[in-house]
């Protein structure tokens, strides 16, 4: 069976009376190259146990399981368990959860489920829940790869640098924890039903280390303030979490200048500043 032929799935969905939901972010692959492409870009091989998030039904499960030593694959609906049964019949490394992948502890998963391989992340995820699922990707810490298909709009902003206008907090979310680079583009024409937006396909590479020595929960509270007022200058918008001077004293003790936007500061430079407001200010307060 061909599962990205428009025919033989919508002949299988109608078989179990199966109706796309929206809010599932239910758009299924009806080109072959994409989902060859995605499993040939994750780089899965005999030594590696791929986690997916939506199977759908199976395209892209079927091609990680030729290539992989296991595959786990997380599913929200389960009027696609008729469906998957058959289509993933006879592939004995694929196991499918159906659960909402929202509710899983993905490191105790991957540990359980994938013991001895390199775990990698290949899927072409809802676009329902991209930025969470993304985020809880990241924070799992689990993963060597990450390798996702998402809107190609979200796709520019993980991949952005500073000064360009896709670059924002879920920028220096994304290259906190990883290195992405943006792959190729995917046409609406691709997918049935058919999606409003283009699509891209971003491959990871996750960070064993974090990419500068500070606290965290510093670097992510002065990122969000940043941001949080585009158009203010960077004192303006950090004033919120410490006070105008000690913001404006920070910016001048990084050897920024006084009226910069913080959508201009590195990832590096967002780490010094935040280093700077939390053993100046931050401390002081606790
Ligand atoms: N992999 C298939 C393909 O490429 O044709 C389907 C991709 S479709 C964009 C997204 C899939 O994710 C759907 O099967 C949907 O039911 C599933 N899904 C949506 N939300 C989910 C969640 N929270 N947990 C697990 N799966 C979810």
């Amino acid at each position: 069976m061909d599962l990205c032929d428009y025919k033989q799935i919508t002949a299988l969905l109608n078989d179990v009376g199966f109706h796309f939901s929206k809010a599932k972010g239910q758009n299924f692959l009806t080109a072959a190259w994409v989902p060859e492409r995605i499993a040939e870009a994750s780089g899965a091989d005999g030594d590696t146990g791929v986690v997916e998030i939506g199977p759908g039904v199976g395209c892209l499960t079927e091609r990680l399981a030729r290539r992989a030593a296991k595959v786990v694959s997380y599913e929200v609906d389960r009027a696609l368990e008729p469906v998957l049964a058959r289509t993933l019949a006879g592939l004995d490394n694929v196991e499918v959860i159906f659960q909402d992948v929202m509710r899983r502890d993905l490191a105790a998963d991957v540990k359980e489920l994938l013991p001895g391989l390199r775990p990698a992340v290949c899927a072409n995820l809802p676009y329902s829940i991209t930025s969470p699922v993304l985020k809880k990707l990241f924070e799992a810490r689990s993963f060597d790869t990450v390798t996702v298909m998402v809107q190609k709009e979200v796709a520019q902003r993980m991949c952005a640098g500073p000064g360009q206008a896709d670059y924002g907090a879920f920028t220096l979310l994304t290259q906190w924890y990883a290195r992405p680079e943006l792959l190729f583009t995917v046409g609406p024409e691709c997918f049935v039903p058919r999606p409003k937006v283009t699509s891209a396909v971003v491959r990871m590479e996750m960070r064993t280390a974090p990419p500068a020595d500070v606290d965290e929960k510093a670097f992510f509270a002065v990122v969000r303030a940043a941001f949080s007022q585009r158009r203010k200058t960077l004192v303006n918008a950090l004033s919120g979490i410490c006070g105008r001077e000690d913001a404006a004293a920070a910016v001048a003790a990084c050897g920024l200048d006084g009226h910069v936007r913080g959508e201009q500061l590195s990832l590096a430079q967002f780490a010094a500043l935040a280093d700077h407001i939390q053993k100046t200010v931050f401390q002081k307060e606790i």
